[in-house]
Order: structure tokens, then C-alpha cells, then sequence
């Protein structure tokens, strides 16, 4: 081989050499390159991730503080300062609709002290703690309420004249001069879906993308929050179970737990103790030490009946200086006992500063023993207690049954009169048995409630005329129309009346020709025309007699009155008819759907309600459907 020969080998090979490293290099550059594009992208992802972490801490803290309850402009303000500290807005604030007597305006609430914002509260007099904006908005922030939806100001100085009334010209000037920011973002903040206000953020970045929307909307989102808390945290405070001067229950949560037990203690048999005891001459000890030691000797009782109590006890302050403790499962020997226990403890405790010591006066009545009617157990106890104020105070009495004249009692005379004087066709031996059975009852006040007796004894003869009658429906019927009539605000007297009328209104169809009563088919047109006028004209022809029920009359006469006048006997029509009437009338109607017909199947519930839901405005007022609605879903609860 020559020399040119090698040399041009040589060459060629330096070449591929070459060539070969001109290729690595050039690998190795693509992958430096790439390398580099790693990196960066790296350095973007951890940045997003510092990101991320950052927004989730600070979203933690303020659900946090938003647990435990800290006021609402300190979470307010932790969400804007992180917004202006980790996250690098050069400002943020939030506005929050106010309403006054005669106004409603926007102001700033919470707030973040820097230059920035003291030289924008400085565009008007205002602080930085109470800054009103303009009082309706135009433009963009009026679009963003509308559509619920985020706006953007590219102009600061846009942003000022659309939201700042009058600005002062030549600090405007002085604001807008070197403000680094690029953009102003603005989040509506809806509550319970009433728009209450916006977050502001001052960008210094011109650009703004999806993620950093979607970012920023994740504390907006807080904000709502936050406010909605706050305002369920107001609610439950309003609704507060206790008293603060004694830390006993107070008189809603003592009304709502009496009527609580009385259900439970109606479904168990189980009696129940009320207990009510009034301080005694409080008076003279305000006059004596002034106010704030009548208060001590409030606090010093209190203190007595909480330690006295047992866990199941409902001790509450009722009034000022009145308290009334409900005892589960206690009967009138147990009640006395605790009470003079009380009055004991009272009566030696000794109160720092007070010479004479205090006593209080008690009075005891007892759920079914005495009554099942918790207003008339509350009358009774009351009067018990003024007994004992009347007997010299500072001592125990349990409630007399006597001088109450109970709606039962009426009902009690008006079957006895209907019973012993055939006023219906009935049995004459089951007649004397039930008459005999009332008149004990009458008498003694022991034993099953006098309610329930009354129950049965409509059940038998419910049963007498209609087959088909089932046992308990009297009660549940005489239940769901108390809670309608409590709900529709009805005086005692009223429901008394109610009570008695639920008993006697169906009376009349004793009088009722059997083979319709018990006719499986629909009736006829004529039938039903019958049917419909002859139980009233009973009913009042069977009661017309009994003096003591005169007044209960004209409840059963209306009860099937509806409304928009379309009822009978006599197309009476809103307000003519008595509450009482229409109570009876969708309680009736109620009970008659979800009861088995031979020519029906029996209404679901559901169905039921629905029917009677629309019937509203035609058989029934809205306020009854409305009352019904409510009471329908205690009873359910029974
Ligand atoms: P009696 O033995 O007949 O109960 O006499 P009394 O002075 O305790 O009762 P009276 O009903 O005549 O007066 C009750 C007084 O209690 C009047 C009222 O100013 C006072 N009082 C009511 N609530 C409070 C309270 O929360 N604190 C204080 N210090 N006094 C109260
Ligand atoms: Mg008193």
C-alpha cells in the first residue's frame, strides 16, 4: 500500500471518526438539551408542588380556625393575608354587604395594612376598617354578580372609578403613579345563593391562566364557607339551650323537653314528676343588697337543683326567679320527696354576704297520675306553688285535681247524658257498663289516664255502627289535630273545645240507616247527598240537649264546610268557618284515605299528604295545609 493510499484510508477513516463524533456530540447536546428542558420543567413542578403545599396549608389553617369557631374576620383575614403574603399578590381584600336601618352598602372588611392599602383608603376619608364602596355596581363587577362568575380589571384606575365614590383627584394620581399592579381579579361570593360580597386580588403578572383561576376560586370558595359557618354558628347561638346567669336549661328548651317527655311518658306509662319552685321574697333582698346579690341567690338555687338533680333531670330557669324541674319516671310520693329534699338543701345553703339565708316555695304535679294534659299539668303545678306561697312559703305542695274543670270533664258529662238517656240506639247492658266505668273514672283520679277511657269508650261505639271502625284511631286522630291547633297558635280553650268536638263530631252516624254504613259498593249520588247531611243533623240532634256542650255544637255543624265555599250544609266559606272546623275536617280526611275502604285500597302516607297538599286554597286554607304539613311530620315522629 502506498503512502496516498494510507493517507487517503487515513483520511477517510479520520472522517468517520469524525463524523462519528460529530454524531455523539451532537447526541450528547440533544440530551444536554434535553436535560435542560428537564430541569426547567423540574423547577416549574416543584415550584407548582411548593405551590400546591402552600395553598393546602394555608387552606388547612383556615378550616382550622373556622373549627373552632374563631370569629369570622380573623379566618377572613388569614385567607387574605396568606393571599398577599405566600402567594405574592401585592393586595387582596374583602367586601361584605352590609345592611343598616335605611342602607344597604358594601365595605371593606377585612383588611391587610401596607401602603397599597393605605394609600387606596386614603382616595376617600374613609379607614382602612370601614371603606364603603359605591353603592351599586355598573360594569364589570355588576356582570360578575349576575353570572356568578369571575371579572378582570386590566386598569387599576378602572377599577377606582367603578367602585370608589369621589375619589380625591390628586391622591388618585398619586395612588395610580408606580402601583405595580397589572390586574385586578374579582371573585363574587354567594351565600346560601344571595350574592354577599367579593374578594379582590391585585396581580403585579399581566398573564393570568386556568390554574392560577382555579386557585385563587379554592379561597373564594373558603371565603363562602367561612360566612356560611359564621352564620349557622350565630344560629345556633340564637337557639341556645341554657340559661347563662345559672347554666340550667331555659324555658324553650324546657317547653320543647316537656313535651318530649309527655309523649314518651304517654307511650311508656310511665309517669312523670313536673316541679316548680319560686324563690321566695326575692324582692326584699333586691331592695335590701341591690340587684346583683337578688341575682346570687338565683345562682346559689341554681347551683342547689343542679346538684340535686339526677342525670335524667330537666332542671331549667323558667323565669327571672321562677324554675321548673321535670322528673322522669317519678310518681307524686317520689316528686314530694325530691321537692322537700330541695327545700331543704334551699333553705341551708348559705349565700356569701345574704344574713337571712333563702328559702324558696315548691309545687308538685304528676303526668298521668294527675293529668295528661301538659297545660293543665303546668296550671297545676303553678297553683300548687302559689299554694305553698299562700300557706306561709318555704314549703312543699303537690297539685289538687279538683278545681280544674278538664275538658275531659266535659266530654265525660256529654257521654254519660248520651249513654243514660238513650240518646242513640246502643246496648243497653254495654251502656250501663261504660256509663258505670265513666263515673268512677270521674271520681278517682288514679289508674289509666281518663283520656284513654274516653278513647274507648268512642271505640265502642264507633265500632257499634261501623265495622270496619279501627281501635286507636280516636286518639291518633284527637293527637295529630292538637298538633295542628298548638301549631296554628289556638288558645287552651280552643283546643279544649277541639278535643271534645274530635270525640262527638261522628256521633250522628249512629242514626245512620246499617245497610249503608256498611254498604261495601261507592254510594250513589243521591246516597252520598244523604249520607253526607244526616250525621250532622245527628250530631246536633243528639247533643242539642247536653247544656255543657252548646258551644261544641257549631264546631261539628261546620265541619264539613270547606273553604272556597264548596263545603256543606250551608257553603260557608274562609273565615265564616272555625279554625276548630277545618282542623276536624283535615284530620277527618286524613284518616278517612289512609283506612281501608271494601271499594279501595288504603292512600300510602305519601299519597295522603299529597292529596290534602292539593286541596290547598279549595277544602283547606293555606295556613291549615301549612300547619298539617308541620304537625303530620310530629306525629309520625310519635
Ligand atoms: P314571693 O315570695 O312571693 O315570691 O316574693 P318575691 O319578692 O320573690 O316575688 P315577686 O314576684 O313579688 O317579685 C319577684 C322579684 O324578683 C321582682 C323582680 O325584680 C325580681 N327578679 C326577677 N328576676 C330577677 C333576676 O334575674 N335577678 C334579680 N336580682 N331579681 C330578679
Ligand atoms: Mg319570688
Amino acid at each position: 500500500m502506498g503512502i496516498f493510499d494510507w493517507i487517503s484510508k487515513s483520511a477517510k477513516k479520520l472522517k468517520d471518526v469524525e463524523s462519528q463524533i460529530g454524531e455523539e456530540t451532537k447526541d450528547v447536546y440533544e440530551v444536554y438539551q434535553r436535560n435542560v428542558v428537564l430541569e426547567r420543567e423540574i423547577a416549574q413542578r416543584t415550584e407548582e408542588l411548593r405551590l400546591a403545599n402552600q395553598t393546602l396549608l394555608t387552606l388547612e389553617q383556615v378550616w382550622d380556625m373556622m373549627n373552632s369557631s374563631r370569629p369570622l374576620s380573623n379566618v377572613l383575614e388569614t385567607i387574605v393575608s396568606s393571599l398577599y403574603g405566600e402567594f405574592g399578590y401585592i393586595y387582596s381584600f374583602i367586601t361584605q354587604k352590609q345592611y343598616e336601618e335605611s342602607e344597604t352598602y358594601y365595605a371593606l372588611k377585612t383588611y391587610l395594612e401596607n401602603d397599597f392599602s393605605l394609600k387606596m383608603a386614603g382616595l376617600t376619608s374613609s379607614t382602612i376598617y370601614d371603606f364603603k364602596l359605591k353603592p351599586s355596581f355598573d360594569g364589570l363587577i355588576e356582570n360578575a354578580i349576575k353570572n356568578k362568575e369571575v371579572a378582570y380589571y386590566v386598569s387599576l384606575k378602572q377599577f377606582v372609578e367603578d367602585n370608589i365614590e369621589n375619589p380625591d383627584e390628586e391622591k388618585l394620581e398619586e395612588f395610580l403613579k408606580d402601583n405595580p399592579t397589572k390586574t385586578i381579579i374579582v371573585f363574587p361570593i354567594t351565600v346560601q345563593n344571595q350574592f354577599s360580597g367579593f374578594l379582590s386580588v391585585f396581580s403585579p403578572r399581566k398573564e393570568l391562566n386556568d390554574d392560577e383561576i382555579s386557585f385563587l376560586n379554592l379561597f373564594a370558595r373558603q371565603i363562602e364557607l367561612a360566612i356560611t359557618i359564621a352564620n349557622l354558628f350565630e344560629t345556633v347561638k340564637k337557639q341556645a339551650v341554657t340559661d347563662h346567669l345559672t347554666n340550667l336549661f331555659n324555658r324553650r328548651f324546657f317547653e320543647d323537653a316537656l313535651h318530649r317527655e309527655a309523649t314518651r311518658s304517654l307511650r311508656t306509662k310511665q309517669p312523670f314528676c313536673l316541679l316548680g319552685l319560686d324563690l321566695d321574697h326575692l324582692k326584699k333582698i333586691n331592695d335590701t343588697y341591690g340587684h346583683s346579690m337578688g341575682d346570687k341567690a338565683i345562682a346559689a338555687i341554681a347551683n342547689v337543683i343542679s346538684k340535686t338533680s339526677r342525670s335524667v333531670d330537666i332542671p331549667s330557669r323558667y323565669g327571672g326567679e321562677e324554675f321548673f324541674i321535670i322528673l322522669p319516671g317519678i310518681d307524686a310520693k317520689g316528686g314530694l320527696t325530691a321537692a322537700e329534699r330541695l327545700r331543704i338543701s334551699i333553705e341551708s345553703t348559705f349565700v356569701d354576704g345574704l344574713k337571712d339565708g333563702i328559702t324558696a316555695s315548691l309545687g308538685v304535679a304528676v303526668f298521668i297520675e294527675q293529668t295528661t294534659n301538659i297545660d293543665e299539668l303546668f296550671e297545676m303545678c303553678d297553683k300548687a306553688m302559689y299554694a305553698s306561697k299562700q300557706k306561709g312559703r318555704n314549703q312543699v305542695t303537690l297539685a289538687d285535681t279538683d278545681n280544674i274543670t278538664s275538658w275531659q270533664d266535659v266530654a265525660i258529662d256529654a257521654f254519660v247524658d248520651i249513654l243514660t238517656k238513650h240518646r242513640i240506639p246502643f246496648n243497653k247492658n254495654l251502656a250501663i257498663d261504660l256509663t258505670k266505668k265513666l263515673k268512677i273514672r270521674q271520681q278517682d283520679s288514679s289508674g289509666s289516664s281518663t283520656q284513654e277511657m274516653l278513647y274507648s269508650i268512642v271505640d265502642s261505639i264507633s265500632k257499634s255502627y261501623f265495622p270496619l271502625y279501627q281501635d286507636g284511631i280516636t286518639k291518633n286522630k284527637i293527637s295529630l289535630a292538637t298538633l295542628i291547633a298548638k301549631r296554628m297558635n289556638l288558645s287552651k280553650n280552643d283546643v279544649d273545645k277541639l278535643k271534645i268536638a274530635m270525640l262527638l263530631y261522628d256521633i250522628g252516624n249512629t242514626l245512620m240507616p246499617k245497610d249503608i254504613m256498611k254498604k261495601a259498593a261507592p254510594l250513589s249520588a243521591q246516597e252520598k247527598i244523604e249520607i253526607q247531611k244526616h250525621p250532622i243533623v245527628g250530631a246536633q240532634e243528639i247533643l242539642k240537649p247536653i247544656s255543657s256542650v252548646s258551644d261544641i255544637i257549631p264546631i261539628i255543624e261546620q265541619h264539613h264546610e270547606n273553604w272556597d265555599g264548596s263545603g256543606y250544609p250551608n257553603n260557608k266559606k274562609g273565615s265564616e268557618i272555625p279554625t276548630t272546623s277545618q282542623i276536624i275536617l283535615i284530620v277527618d280526611s286524613y284518616f278517612a284515605m289512609i283506612s281501608y275502604r271494601p271499594y279501595r285500597k288504603p292512600y300510602t302516607i305519601e299519597e295522603a299528604i299529597k292529596q290534602i297538599k292539593d286541596n290547598v286554597n279549595k277544602k283547606y286554607s293555606p295556613e291549615l295545609v301549612e300547619a298539617f304539613t308541620y304537625a303530620i311530620d310530629e306525629f309520625r315522629k310519635i
